[in-house]
This record gives structure tokens, C-alpha cells and sequence, in this order.
């Protein structure tokens, strides 16, 4: 059973003014034939997962994967394209695909990159067996989810389950192979949530998997997946996804349990609004409170979702009040090698953050001494992506007042305390700790934190979803029915 293993992930906000050209994939993941497995053998990533895999040969093809930011480039996608067909070319004859997507990846021009991706693959092998892993905020369309005959989703957010479910993926391929006969069916409720509002082992979304793998029980289908989505994309397929895995004769069991979870997100949708404190508020709850470090969460600059990681409401705010202790991070290329070139001791006046759009806020001045530079390189020991190599870019560690700035090149998520512990940084000390993202970072000092306040901050990632101007509406997919109704109650 020889297998073909192609990675392509990109969670894309479709409001970030930052395009994802080939150099962030270059940056994060670009792997051609024998390097993917090089870099995934034994790491904590689907592709790790799917390596555990006894049943099958697998044959690397290609992974290519970047930070959240903007629209891909056509270029971008074209080069990965062309690199798929070549390694393919090498890797034939194949009895199936396993793929390691995000389902919420957009281009510039290709409104549905995976889907492209598929169909290239599907046009150049034929009807072979094919088992997808997605992102919970993967956002897969009806056309992606038919050409897959099984998907799983991570059951985690944070995601800590991505080898068990790249394992998974590669159990159900071999067992299609081998003549299963599965088939994916889908359903898709026009709800647009805030990932504060998805965490797993919290209301409502721990209630619905209850719920899922209650049916999955009873019902005896394969998988269930739920995605609560990615809300920060201006395309029709954005929303909550369910996705059931079956036996094809039990087709009708299949869509019936879409329908069923349909409806319980439904009701459930008010719990998926969420309201938080804004910045000043938020500034002066962390002040007073107690327990540390308080954990300021700068929910609507989330790195994680595409965001540029510059904002700077709550900074303002915290220098303006005088917080000595706070570690706030920011991301800004060129305070970073303007303090590179003042170098530890030194003095450095600059404007910092908010330079990406008009979203984050105004850029700050400060007047700092420069502590460290790095290159900003570390390792992950954590839960998330364990045991690999991630860069910040040139980093610097300021001190401006008593307050630490840590300004990066790149903006990266706070999945990692790596990113503070490789600067010199120990998170427990910090009195107030700014993390910009909305759940991730609890892999990274959920453990740690004293007090953790949500802030409803300014941003391409807003509490509110629907603060975005939208110019499609997210679609209902009826189980039931073969194609995909609109409606315009999201
Ligand atoms: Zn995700």
C-alpha cells in the first residue's frame, strides 16, 4: 500500500494587509521528497502522526505551510503546485493520499487553494483512496469535503492532538485501501464565532463533542469532526462545519447525525457571543489584581489568525500607566535591527508598532534601553509542535521604564514559552505578561498564569466577528441536500 504524504497549510485572514507570498513559506515550511520526513519523523505534527503508521508505505511528496497572514500569492501557489507535480512525478504508482491541510487557506486569486490542490492530484492519480487531516477553524467547502473520502479534524483547541489525528488519518486510509467503503458527509450552520469562544474543554464547544461522540456511540459511524471555523475570512464557506465519516451503506445514519449536531449548535448559539473588558478597563484590573502574572490577552491582534502582531492598545496603555514588570511583545522588523545596530547597553528612541494597518492601533514612541539581541531562533519543548525549530526573526528585548518590550521581526503566535525563556525571559516573574492571540497561548503559559483577563482589543481578530465588513455571506449546507443553500441570517 504505497501512500503519498502532501502537506499545504495556511489558516488565511482575508483581512490582513499582509500578503503570504513564497518567502513566509520559505520562512516556516518549503519541504521537498525525503525532507519531509526528515523534519516530521518523530515531532508531535500530523505528519509525525501519519509517519507512526505501520500499515502503510508512505512516499513524502511535499509540505509547505506558513504563519497566518493574508491571501496567498499566486506565485506561492504556483511554485508549490509545480514542486507537488515534480515529486509526484517520482513518487508513482500510488494507492492513496494522505493530506495534512488547514481548510481555511484563501489566494489572491484562487478562492479555494486546497480544493485546487485535490483536484490537481485527483486529475493526476485517478479514483485512489483519499484521508484528509483539518484545522478545527478549517472553513472546507462542499467540493474540497467530496473529493476526500475521509477527514478528521483536530478534536483540540489548543491544538494538542495533531499526531494522534495524522495516526488516525493514516489508520482510516489503510483500512479504505484494504476495501472499506467510506464516505465524509457534511453539514454547515451560518455561525460566525470567536475563537474565545471554541476552546474544547470549555462551554459550549466541550458540551457539543460530548454531544458528537454520544451520537458517534449510538450510531456506530466511523468520525465526527466539528469545526467551529475560521470567522476572520470574507468567503462563503467560512462558518461551523460538521463533518461525519461512515460506511457508504450508512449514508442516511450519516446525514441524519449532521442534522442532529446542526441543530444542538443552533441552540447553543448564544453561548458563542462573547463579551470582554476593553483596554483601559482591562489595564486597570491587571494592576490591582493579585495572582501573577496576570496574562493580558490582546484578543483581536492574534498572531495566530493573521494578525500582524503589532498592535499596540494595550502597550499604550501599560507604559502610559507605568506597569514596571509588564512583558509585552511586539512585532516591528524595523525597531528590531534598529536596536540590533544600537546594540545591548545602548539607548534607542523609536515609534513602535502599529505601522502594519489602521487597524492596531497608533505607532508608540518610547525611549528604551536595549537589554539582549538574538536571532531569535528556539525550540519547542511544549505541547504544541514539539521538537521544532521556529524563528523570530532578530529580537530584542527593551526596557523602557521598567517595562519590557520584546520586539521581533516576524510576528509569531505565543504557542511557545521558548520565545520568552530563549531571550532571557522567565514568564513567571513577569507581573503582567500581553499574549496576542485568543487560546493558543494557553499551551504556552496556561499553566503559569495568575490571573488571565481577555481584552476586547481594536483588530483584524475582533471578539465580535461580524464587526468586519463582509462581502459574502456564510453558507447553510444542508445534510440532506446535495447543494449548498445560502442564507442570510449569519
Ligand atoms: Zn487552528
Amino acid at each position: 500500500m504505497r501512500v503519498g504524504v502532501v502537506g499545504l497549510w495556511h489558516e488565511t485572514n482575508t483581512y490582513s494587509a499582509r500578503a503570504t507570498s513564497l518567502r513566509e513559506f520559505e520562512a516556516f515550511e518549503f519541504l521537498r521528497g525525503d525532507d519531509v520526513f526528515r523534519r516530521h519523523a518523530g515531532t508531535a505534527t500530523v505528519i509525525g502522526g501519519m509517519l507512526e503508521s505501520t500499515d502503510l508505505e508512505l512516499v513524502p511528496i511535499l509540505s509547505a505551510g506558513a504563519w497566518p497572514a493574508g491571501p496567498v500569492t499566486q506565485d506561492a501557489l504556483e511554485a508549490i503546485f509545480g514542486a507537488v507535480e515534480r515529486e509526484l512525478e517520482a513518487a508513482r504508482p500510488l494507492d492513496g493520499l494522505l493530506l495534512n491541510l488547514h481548510g481555511a487557506m484563501v489566494g489572491e486569486q484562487l478562492g479555494d487553494p486546497e480544493l485546487e490542490l485535490v483536484q490537481r492530484l485527483r486529475a493526476e492519480l485517478g479514483e485512489v483512496a483519499v484521508a484528509a487531516v483539518l484545522d478545527l477553524h478549517g472553513n472546507p467547502s462542499p467540493a474540497l469535503i467530496e473529493l476526500c473520502d475521509a477527514i478528521v479534524a483536530y478534536d483540540t483547541y489548543p491544538h494538542i492532538d495533531m499526531r494522534a489525528r495524522g495516526r488516525e488519518a493514516a489508520r482510516l486510509l489503510a483500512e479504505i485501501i484494504r476495501g472499506r467503503a467510506l464516505r465524509t458527509f457534511a453539514g454547515k450552520v451560518p455561525l460566525l464565532s470567536s475563537p474565545l469562544a471554541q476552546a474544547t474543554d470549555e462551554r459550549p464547544m466541550r458540551e457539543l463533542k460530548a454531544r458528537a461522540q454520544e451520537l458517534a456511540d449510538q450510531t456506530g459511524v466511523a468520525r465526527i469532526s466539528l469545526l467551529p471555523g475560521f470567522p476572520y475570512s470574507d468567503v462563503e464557506r467560512a462558518g461551523f462545519t460538521i463533518l461525519v465519516t461512515s460506511e457508504r451503506k450508512d449514508e442516511a445514519t450519516a446525514r441524519d447525525a449532521v442534522a442532529t449536531l446542526m441543530r444542538e449548535v443552533e441552540a447553543l448559539r448564544d453561548e458563542f457571543k462573547i463579551v470582554r473588558d476593553d483596554p483601559v478597563t482591562a489595564v486597570s484590573r491587571a494592576l490591582e489584581a493579585r495572582k501573577r502574572p496576570v496574562v493580558l490577552v490582546d484578543v483581536a491582534d492574534n498572531v495566530g489568525g493573521g494578525a500582524p502582531g503589532d498592535g499596540t492598545a494595550l502597550l499604550a496603555e501599560l507604559l502610559d500607566r507605568g506597569a514596571t514588570g509588564a512583558v509585552v511583545p511586539v512585532a516591528d522588523e524595523g525597531v528590531a535591527r534598529e536596536a540590533a545596530r544600537v546594540g545591548a547597553g545602548g539607548t534607542l528612541r523609536a515609534d513602535v508598532g502599529g505601522k502594519t494597518d489602521a487597524w492596531h492601533g497608533s505607532p508608540v514612541p518610547i525611549v528604551g534601553r536595549v537589554d539582549r539581541v538574538t536571532d531569535g531562533r528556539y525550540r519547542s519543548t511544549g505541547s504544541w509542535m514539539t521538537g521544532q525549530e521556529f524563528s523570530m526573526g532578530t529580537t530584542a528585548v527593551l526596557d523602557v521604564n521598567g517595562a519590557t518590550l520584546v520586539v521581533t521581526e516576524r510576528a509569531v503566535p505565543p504557542f511557545h514559552a521558548e520565545q520568552l525563556l530563549s531571550v532571557g525571559i522567565d514568564p513567571r516573574e513577569a507581573a503582567v505578561l500581553v499574549v496576542k492571540g485568543a487560546i493558543a497561548w494557553r499551551a504556552a503559559y496556561g499553566d503559569i498564569a495568575g490571573t488571565v483577563i481577555e481584552v476586547d482589543t481594536p483588530g483584524i481578530c475582533p471578539l465580535d466577528p461580524t464587526r468586519l465588513q463582509r462581502k459574502t455571506m456564510p453558507m447553510r449546507l444542508d445534510p440532506h441536500s446535495l447543494a449548498p443553500q445560502e442564507r442570510s441570517d449569519a
